[in-house]
């Protein structure tokens, strides 16, 4: 005779409750061969959904051997005994245990799923379920979910889940006990039809003997012991059908268990596709956890984005100002600015920067300006704007560039020749865009000058003043034909309309021409910035006749150091908001984590009822995971999506460069995917640390 399907040997089974040892099975010895159709009898508590457990590799039992189709499965570990559960053993339970809002024909074949020996292709699944449905004579539903199902009908699914993948062995735990008496009569008919036509071996626990009457074989427990084992010498008889033949006869477990598993691809297919299902059954939940990485990866797009913009406005600036800058500025630096009051005249002069361009090392270049507000005039047109008289050198050490025509040179200055260099904003008003203004002539505070070149755009200085709005003519013309003699007491104030001072106690005894508004020095190099700030004080102090204590009549500012400053602040600012993007990134994560939480514990029996069906310790935790990166990363896109649109409105609508950065991009999508390993990490861990008959039972 062949080896029995089920061999048990003095199996005992003991749970342990507090100080209490609970004997669910003492000594159970039995043996089931091959066709065989068993039904369990005993009282609520006598240990049948036990023995059914250890049976169907769910349990380990505390005590004897278990031999099933002659392998040891004592012996097993979890991934083989969930491959023998999957390949060999089918489950029908008394709650019937499908997944709600699943079709009917996507329960019956969510075991193939698990199967190592599974068709591969989707329709291949397909078909294999819908024939496993029309055998149970449910072909008409397929597309029905359980809540659209009759309890009868439902359990018929369940049936058709469990004989899926040509079990040897189908296990039933009380199967009819949600049913009415008749329901309980078809579906009886439905497991001896299958064990007479299709040789599939049944294990059925049941209360009633009128059920158990279809069996050909009775055994009855009372208090974890089987008591009597008895032939059923005439069981109901079931009549034939015709479509006998339809499950292949049984494989061997051991064939089972050689088998290899899924290719590492199908592998991964099947892990989304299960999690894309569950994500699916709770659309608005899945959405609304979205949302937390949706918003966290859109907000660190668009802040790092505008922060850049930020940066990259604060570096032109800088850039237009010139390198290694240090400005003089009449008037004292005091906490609050610049210190002084109307009346106050200039305190810097020509003579001043020659003596800082010939006595200081660390200085390679001086230039200076004199400025006022003036009217110029070209044909009917008239436009007010600054008028600055400057030293040769100064518009390259400044980084004004020429955009057409030439620069003032020294001749100019010399001679104090009548000529202009306009910039952008002057000839858009003076000339409008198509009259080239090189070589004509306008006046400069009624003085006719020829127009010798443009002065490339610097735009905006970050506090809005327009940097093109200004005509520059040779400083010893502005002295002395434009702007007229610099004395203190004729032109302070408007000599110092920008700066204003202190009062100079030296105005009058020093020479009355020659007073500029401000003094460029430009340094060696970065670090010959500060030593030029010292020696140009110094120098300043000695020739202002300045008494030690008393304050400056003048200041000295490093433009260099403004530049860092505001450049490395600007890059805090822009860590920040990326920084607080973050955090809600993280808040989303943290959702993420929260719902699969819930989500855990809501699925407990579905977890169990997977485990049962055969998936491994790992599908189920790949599947949670699945499900946390499949959420953040949706969310991640749409964030990315999101984050770029915002960026592209900003730079459109409030003219300020809003670079989108492809770090932020591939950053926030790879930290999205990051938030979902992390935070899904914990409760898929927790998914798959649950005990399959524990999760089961889980109500
Ligand atoms: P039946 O299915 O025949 O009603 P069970 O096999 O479910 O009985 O239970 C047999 C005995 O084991 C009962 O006394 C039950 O209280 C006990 N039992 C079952 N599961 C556990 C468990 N997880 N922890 C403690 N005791 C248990
Ligand atoms: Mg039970």
């Amino acid at each position: 005779m062949s080896e029995p399907i089920i061999r048990l040997e003095h199996v005992s089974r003991t749970y342990h409750v507090g100080d209490i040892d609970v004997h669910a099975l003492r000594d159970v010895s039995l043996t089931v061969n091959a066709g065989e159709f068993v039904a369990i009898m005993g009282a609520s508590g006598s240990g049948k959904s036990t023995l059914m457990a250890v049976l169907g590799c769910l349990d380990r039992p505390s005590g004897g051997r278990y031999f099933f189709e002659g392998i040891d499965v004592a012996q097993l570990g979890e991934p083989e005994r969930a491959r023998l559960r999957s390949e060999r053993l089918g489950f029908v339970f008394q709650s019937f245990n499908l997944l709600a809002r699943t079709s009917a024909i996507e329960n019956v074949a969510l075991p193939l799923f698990y199967a190592a020996s599974g068709p591969e292709s989707a329709t291949a699944r397909t078909e294999r379920a819908r024939a496993a449905l029309k055998l149970l004579g449910l072909g008409e539903r397929e597309n029905n979910t359980p809540g659209q199902l009759s309890g009868g009908q439902q359990q018929r699914v369940a049936i058709a889940r469990a004989l899926i993948n040509e079990p040897g062995l189908l296990l039933a735990d009380e199967p009819t006990g949600n049913l009415d008496t008749r329901t309980s009569h078809e579906i009886m008919e439905t497991l001896a039809r299958l064990n007479r036509e299709h040789g599939v071996t049944v294990i059925v626990v049941t209360h009633e003997s009128d059920i158990a009457a279809y069996a050909d074989r009775t055994i009855t427990m009372r208090d974890g012991e089987i008591v009597s084992d008895l032939r059923n010498p005439k069981p109901t008889k079931v009549p034939l059908t015709a479509a006998a033949g339809a499950i292949a006869p049984a494989h061997r477990a051991a064939g089972a268990i050689a088998r290899h598993t899924h290719t590492a691809w199908a592998f991964g297919r099947m892990i989304v596709a299960a999690a894309l299902q569950a994500l699916h059954r709770n659309m608005m939940r899945s959405a609304l956890t979205m949302l937390g990485v949706f918003i966290g990866v859109a907000a660190l797009i668009a802040m790092v984005a505008v922060g850049q913009g930020a940066n990259e406005a604060v570096r032109k600036q800088i850039e237009s100002l010139g390198t290694n800058l240090v400005v003089v500025l009449p008037g004292a630096r005091t906490m609050g600015g610049a210190r002084g009051g109307f009346g106050s005249a200039s305190t810097l002069t020509v003579n001043d920067a020659i003596a800082i361009r010939r006595e200081s090392t660390a200085v390679s270049g001086v230039s200076y300006l004199i400025r006022q507000s003036g009217q110029t005039q070209y044909a009917n047109q008239n436009w007010t704007t600054s008028i600055q008289g400057v030293s040769p050198n100064y518009p390259p050490m400044t980084n004004w560039r020429i955009e057409s025509g030439r620069g003032i040179d020294d001749d100019d200055d010399a001679s104090a020749a009548l000529v202009v260099v306009i910039g952008k904003s002057v000839q858009r008003q003076l000339f409008g865009e198509t009259t080239d203004p090189i070589g004509a002539l306008i006046q400069v505070k009624n003085v006719p000058m020829r127009v010798i070149g443009v002065l490339a755009s610097k735009g905006q200085t970050p506090f809005g003043t327009d940097q093109d709005d200004v005509v520059m003519i040779p400083f010893n013309t502005a002295e002395r034909k434009v702007l007229g003699v610099a004395a203190p007491t004729q032109t302070q104030a408007q000599l110092n309309w920008i700066y204003p001072d202190p009062p100079n106690p030296y105005a009058l005894t020093t020479h009355l021409t020659g007073y500029v508004n401000q003094i460029f020095l430009q340094a060696a190099s970065g670090a010959s910035v500060q030593p030029a700030v010292a020696q140009a004080t110094d120098i300043l102090r000695r020739r202002h006749r300045i008494k030690a204590g008393s304050d400056d009549d003048f200041s000295v500012r490093n433009l260099s150091q403004i530049a860092e400053t505001a450049e490395s602040s600007s890059r805090i600012m822009a860590l920040l908001l990326a920084a607080v993007a973050s955090i809600s990134l993280v808040v989303g994560g943290i959702g993420i984590m929260n719902i699969l939480l819930v989500s855990v514990t809501e699925r407990t029996r579905e977890i169990g009822l997977r485990m049962a069906i055969g998936a491994r310790r790992i599908h189920v935790l790949l599947q949670f995971l699945a499900e946390a990166v499949l959420l953040s990363i949706t969310g991640g896109i749409a964030g990315i999506v999101m984050g770029v649109a915002f960026s592209l409105a900003i730079s459109l609508l409030a003219g300020w460069a809003a670079p989108i950065s492809l770090m932020a991009v591939a950053g926030g999508f790879l930290f999205s995917a990051a938030v979902g390993i992390f935070f899904g990490y914990y409760p898929a861990r927790k998914a798959a640390g649950l005990d399959p008959i524990e999760a089961l039972r889980y109500e």
